[in-house]
C-alpha cells in the first residue's frame, strides 16, 4: 500500500515512520521497516497501526543511515505480523517492501522450494521477491534485481536494500506509483509524494518499468534494457 525509503546521513528509521505517517490516509493492516544495525539487517513489523510499530522499537537506538518501511493492504495472505513487510531472503541478507501483486506467485513458489530449496516464512505473494532476488544475487543487487523482475508478472512498486551493498537502494515501478525525492546528501523513495515533503521538493516521477539505483550522494534511473535515462526534476509547490 505505502512505500517509504531513505538513504543519508540522517536516521533511516525515524525517517522513515515519519514518512510511513502521511501515508496513512490511504489505510493499511500492517506496517513494518527494514534498516542496518551494525552491519546487520533487522526488520520490525506488526500487524495494525504505525503507533505498534513506534512503540515496539521505542528502547531500540538504530543508527541506520538506510533503510525501507513499508505499510500494508493486505492483498494475499492475512494481515499477521509474519506476512507484514518488509520481507527477507533466508539468510537474511535482503530486505524488500512491496506494493501491488504478484500475479504468478505460485508458480514462482514453486520453483524457488523444489529448484533452491527456499524456506517460505509468510503466505504473501511479494516474499517470492525477495528470494527471486537472492538466488539471482552473484556480488551486484541491480543485476539480480533485474534478473528477479524478469519472472515477475503483475504489479509492483518495490524498494530493496542488502547488507552486502548497504551503501545502496534499489526501487522498480510497475502499475504501481513510485517517486524518488531529492535530498542534500540524502535520497528517498516513496509510493506518494506526500510522505517525502517534509524533507524535499525535487521529485524525479518514475515510470512504468523503470530500475532507480540510490546512494546518499546520487541518483540514477533505468529503462528495462538496463540503458540509463534522464528524467526532468519535478518542482512540488504546493504542501501536503
Ligand atoms: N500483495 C502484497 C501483500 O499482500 C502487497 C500488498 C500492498 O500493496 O500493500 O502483502
Amino acid at each position: 500500500c505505502g512505500i517509504v525509503g531513505y538513504i543519508g546521513d540522517g536516521n533511516a528509521s525515524e525517517i522513515i515512520i515519519d514518512g510511513l505517517k502521511k501515508l496513512e490516509y490511504r489505510g493499511y493492516d500492517s506496517s513494518g521497516i527494514a534498516i542496518f544495525n551494525k552491519g546487520k539487517l533487522e526488520v520490525r513489523k506488526y500487524k495494525g497501526r504505525i503507533a505498534n510499530l513506534e512503540a515496539a522499537i521505542a528502547g531500540e537506538h538504530f543508527e541506520s543511515k538506510i533503510g525501507i518501511g513499508h505499510t500494508r493492504w493486505a492483498t494475499h495472505g492475512a494481515p499477521s505480523d509474519v506476512n507484514a513487510h518488509p520481507h527477507s531472503n533466508m539468510d537474511q541478507s535482503i530486505a524488500i517492501v512491496h506494493n501491488g501483486i504478484i500475479e504468478n506467485y505460485v508458480e514462482l513458489k514453486e520453483w524457488l522450494i523444489k529448484e533452491h530449496q527456499v524456506a517460505f516464512n509468510s503466505e504473501t505473494d511479494t516474499e517470492v521477491i525477495a528470494h527471486l532476488i537472492s538466488v539471482f544475487y552473484e556480488g551486484d543487487l541491480v543485476d539480480a534485481v533485474y534478473k528477479a523482475v524478469e519472472k515477475m508478472r503483475g504489479a509492483y512498486g518495490i524498494g530493496v536494500i542488502c547488507s552486502k551493498e548497504p551503501d545502496k537502494m534499489v526501487a522498480v515501478r510497475k502499475d504501481s506509483p513510485l517517486v524518488v525525492g531529492l535530498g542534500e546528501g540524502c535520497n528517498f523513495i516513496a509510493s506518494d509524494i506526500p510522505a517525502l515533503l517534509k524533507h524535499v521538493r525535487k521529485i524525479y516521477l518514475i515510470e512504468n518499468n523503470e530500475t532507480v539505483v540510490l546512494t546518499e550522494n546520487n541518483v540514477k534511473i533505468y529503462n528495462a534494457d538496463r540503458k540509463e535515462v534522464k528524467r526532468e526534476v519535478f518542482n512540488v509547490t504546493w504542501d501536503a
